[in-house]
């Protein structure tokens, strides 16, 4: 019988999940979300209720999951310091047993499967800017190790998958993305800076600001993910996905107080322990692979995040909860 492809995606409530599952509706896929609901939220995926083609199911994906899918996007984990530092064990559980939960789903199935992997794999990079064939610089024992070494060991769960059962596995090392639908309360630097800026309250820059990342807007992220998706089963990746353009976390909150308006100063706190002094992925595999390279230019994204964030202040009921909740 012919059917609709019917694709999961773990994490399905959450910012890159919710615009993963838009995505593949708007492509005439059946989409199961299953989400803890830990950093997601109903209000992300309250428009798709309506669409018969869409359900969810909340789950927690540390748990067995018995269900029938052509396809798997694995995007289940908190990827906010703040939140993934919450509660740093269950962060390294649904990573690696999150992770061999869904393999052993796609095995049984024989589907492909996608794992939302990261730029943190590369830790404080001694090489830059980063090619995949970089093995990275991670403090095991650190603040940031429960979502670090979680996510390097799911890419090994993925490889060993692949090697012993032959599965179409893909990774995707995802660079820092920003957009509609991150937190109010997300700690991101993007979420904060927009949010701190709207309420004209001083933006914290950590340390001297010179630190650098490269932001990828949603939408592009989101082609690049579902472009590896659909690629032979050759190709497992990994893929750097993300923007060549670096920015100093400095500039960057210069450049949102003038996209605001606002008048708020800009502050410097202590700079957390373990973090990134520099990262800039190379795209150059995704491009020759997937035909892929961004084409949102930081200012366009940043201005429609901004927009996002000032309806949001202005319109909605904010959770006053400071921490993240089941
Ligand atoms: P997010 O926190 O908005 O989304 C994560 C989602 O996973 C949330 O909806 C959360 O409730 C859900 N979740 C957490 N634990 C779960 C569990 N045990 N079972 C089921 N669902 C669970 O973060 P995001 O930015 O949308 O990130 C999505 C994925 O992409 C994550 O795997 C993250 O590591 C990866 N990633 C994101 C970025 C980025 O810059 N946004 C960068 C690198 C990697
Ligand atoms: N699993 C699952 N859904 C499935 C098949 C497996 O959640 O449809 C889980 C199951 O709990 C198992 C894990 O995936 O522990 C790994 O499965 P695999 O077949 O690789 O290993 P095994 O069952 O031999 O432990
Ligand atoms: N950062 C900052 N002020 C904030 C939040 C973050 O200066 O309010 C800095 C943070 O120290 C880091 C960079 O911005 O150097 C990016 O932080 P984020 O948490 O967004 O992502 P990650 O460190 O995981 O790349």
């Amino acid at each position: 019988m012919n059917h609709r492809n019917r694709v999961l995606v773990t994490g399905g409530a959450g910012f890159l999940g919710s615009h993963l599952c838009e995505r593949l509706l708007a492509e005439d896929s059946e989409v199961l979300c299953v989400d803890n609901y830990f950093t997601g939220s109903r209000d992300n995926i309250a428009a798709m209720l309506s669409n018969p083609n869409f359900e969810t199911l909340r789950h927690d994906i540390t748990f067995p999951l018995y269900v029938e899918v052509d396809q798997i996007y694995n995007l289940g984990c908190p990827a906010s310091p703040i939140h993934y530092q919450f509660d740093p064990v269950q962060t390294t559980k649904v990573s690696v047993h999150g992770a061999i939960n869904m393999l052993g789903l796609a095995k049984r199935l024989q589907a492909p499967i996608l794992q939302a992997s990261t730029s943190e794999v590369y830790g404080d990079p001694e090489m830059h800017p980063q090619t995949e064939d970089y093995w990275g610089n991670v403090n095991p024992i650190g603040l940031r190790a429960c979502y670090d070494e979680g996510k390097r060991c799911a890419e090994t769960l993925f490889f060993d998958y692949r090697r012993q059962h032959g599965m179409p596995i893909k990774i995707a090392r995802i660079f820092n993305t920003y957009g509609p639908r991150m937190l109010v309360d997300d700690g991101r630097v993007m979420s904060a800076f927009m949010v701190h800026a709207l309420r004209g309250e001083p933006l914290t820059v950590y340390g001297d600001g010179g630190q650098t990342r490269s932001f990828c807007y949603v939408d592009d992220m989101i082609d690049g993910l579902v472009k590896l998706m659909n690629t032979p089963h050759e190709v497992t990746g990994p893929i750097n996905l993300g923007n060549t353009r670096e920015i100093t976390i400095l500039e960057l909150a210069g450049k949102i107080i003038r996209l605001t308006g606002s008048k708020s100063d800009i502050i410097h706190k202590e700079l957390p322990k373990d973090d990134p002094r520099r990262r800039r992925p190379d795209i150059t595999k995704a491009g020759d692979i997937l035909g892929w390279v961004p084409s949102t230019t930081l200012e366009t994204g940043i201005e429609k995040t901004i927009d996002f964030f000032d309806r949001l202040l202005n319109t909605e009921h904010i959770s006053p909860l400071s921490s993240p909740g089941y």
